[in-house]
């Protein structure tokens, strides 16, 4: 069966939206209609727009400003925006629905005119981000905002029509404001710590080399809530669409698959109102920093604990990492000895539930995420992650033998071979220096941790340096497997 609004009701293999889609009205613009929105902040709006008619102000219409969205537009554009979300268990079992809360979807270059209207409309409140990191335009090395990006350059002149979401919103709350309309919130949901205050920054900073006036207002006006956001969204892949046809009997131009968990913390901070998402599983919370800080401490700081052990012993898949016992074991203890002693307190969560649900989420074939991609990029994401635990433990008076093996199994990797000899690809925009200190470590035992930038002052704690100079000798001397057990065995 195509997928639209007339063919619904005949709809049997999947569930299909509790509400009358006419209805609803667009009270959210949302830039970046990707996996991850379809899967996460689309689902929740589905969910309470089948449990709360007041909800129906709160629809939401998709903007898509890049070459690769028309594709998007190609695919909602037939099906009146409906489209399936699949859930994936560890288990084996699969559920698919319809998604029915994106009622418009509009590809930016096709008219520029209607997206600025549709921001300007009374009935928008809400103006929602998932753009990558990338779309934020703030330079890795700085943190400032890249006036110098020629698309960003291009809005700067006066008249310009848009290409970036800093111009489409600029212009849209200038209309606004000039025709007193209260403004928007702009909600950023990437994965990026502190997403409101990055969002705030990078939209102030635009605005105030365009307009210094309207920075002004946008300052004193505008809200943009931090939140912290949690689902796995992989890319679509190729067969999705023919799996979904055969157990559904639905044919979706592009479907999304998920893992069944998903999280969604945010502040209460907006400019003119929200969704009573609180009624569909959302945590409404004052402040999401020590939710955040669970995320990044546990699941992230978790992700490179499994990561490099799992290299070393040739896992190509997560899900068949997690399942050896030595690394399940690994993993549980850090979360559970040294990532979560470093916590504050993270009202309304169980940790041990959360610590549990990880090891299952880890342990999940569905999602078939690569041992490879989470040791990517690991100079970025050690020091970010896990080298906080580390010293939160040793000014605590503790230790962190566990994550101080953790540094010495990425040691062992960025010389760039595995244990039974195989190449390592290392994707790390410091590779080349990380495998020349790794190679020294044999000789210089702290070559590797004396680099202050990654790892602050550790090369001088005892704390850590006696358990980390352990463990390398161990997995050098003894092989990644032995040394994993000796760990997990103390
Ligand atoms: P995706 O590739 O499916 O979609 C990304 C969307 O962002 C596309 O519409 C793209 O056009 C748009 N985009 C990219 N760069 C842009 C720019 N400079 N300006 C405007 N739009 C831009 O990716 P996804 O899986 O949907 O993930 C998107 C973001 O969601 C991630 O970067 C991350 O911040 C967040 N997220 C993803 C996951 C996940 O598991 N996929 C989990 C949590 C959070």
């Amino acid at each position: 069966i195509a997928l639209n609004d007339t063919t619904l009701p005949e709809i049997a293999g999947a569930a299909v939206p509790a509400y009358h889609r006419g209805d609803i009205r667009t009270g959210i613009v949302h830039f970046g209609v990707g996996g991850f929105h379809r899967a996460h902040q689309a689902m929740y709006l589905d969910r309470l727009l089948a449990l709360d008619p007041d909800a129906a102000a709160w629809g939401i219409c998709g903007v898509g400003l890049r070459p690769a969205d028309a594709a998007m537009r190609d695919a909602l554009a037939p099906q009146d925006g409906l489209y399936t979300l699949t859930l994936k268990h560890p288990d084996g079992t699969v559920e698919t629905s319809v998604i029915g809360s994106i009622v418009h979807y509009l590809y930016a270059p096709d008219d520029p005119e209607a997206v600025i209207e549709t921001l300007a409309s009374p009935h928008v409140r809400i103006v929602s981000l998932t753009v990558t990191e990338g779309g934020y335009n703030f330079s890795a090395s700085t943190g400032e905002f890249d006036a110098e990006n020629p698309d960003v350059a291009a809005d700067l002149a006066p008249g310009a029509v848009p290409r970036t979401v800093f111009g489409y919103v600029a212009e849209a709350l200038r209309r606004r404001r000039d025709r007193q309309l209260p403004a928007f919130t702009v909600m950023s949901c990437d994965n990026i710590e502190g997403n409101g205050h990055v969002a705030r920054r990078t939209f102030l900073a635009f605005a105030r080399l365009a307009d210094p006036e309207l920075a002004q207002w946008m300052d004193a006006e505008v809200a943009f809530p931090n939140s912290m956001v949690d689902r796995i969204t992989p890319a679509t892949p190729p067969d999705l669409r023919a799996e979904v046809a055969q157990r559904s009997g639905v044919d979706d131009r592009w479907p999304v698959v998920a893992e069944p968990f998903t999280q969604w913390v945010l502040e209460d901070s907006f400019a003119s109102g929200r969704p009573a998402l609180e009624r569909v599983g959302v945590q409404v919370v004052d402040d999401v920093a020590p939710y955040e800080l669970m995320k990044l401490r546990l699941l992230n700081a978790g992700h490179q604990a499994l990561g490099h052990f799992a290299r070393l012993l040739g896992y190509e898949y997560v899900h068949d990492a997690a399942v050896d016992p030595d690394i399940r074991e690994l993993l549980r203890r850090y979360m559970q000895e040294e990532g979560r002693p470093t916590l504050r307190e993270v009202p309304g969560i169980d940790l041990d539930e959360y610590i549990d649900t990880l090891l299952d989420r880890f342990s999940n074939p569905a999602i078939a995420d690569t041992v490879a991609r989470l040791c990517q990029d690991a100079s970025d994401r050690i020091p970010k992650w896990l080298v906080p635990v580390i010293a939160a433990r040793l000014d605590a008076g503790a230790q962190a033998p566990l994550a101080a093996a953790v540094v010495a199994a990425w040691t062992r990797c960025s010389e760039g071979r595995s244990d039974d000899g195989a190449p390592l690809d290392i994707s790390d925009r410091l590779a080349g220096g990380l495998a020349e200190r790794a190679v020294r470590s044999r000789t210089e035992p702290l070559a590797f941790v004396e680099n202050t930038e990654l790892f602050g002052d550790l090369a001088d704690r005892p704390g850590f340096t006696e358990p980390y100079v352990a463990a390398l000798d161990a997995i050098r001397e003894h092989g990644t497997r032995a040394a994993l057990r000796d760990l997990v065995a103390r």
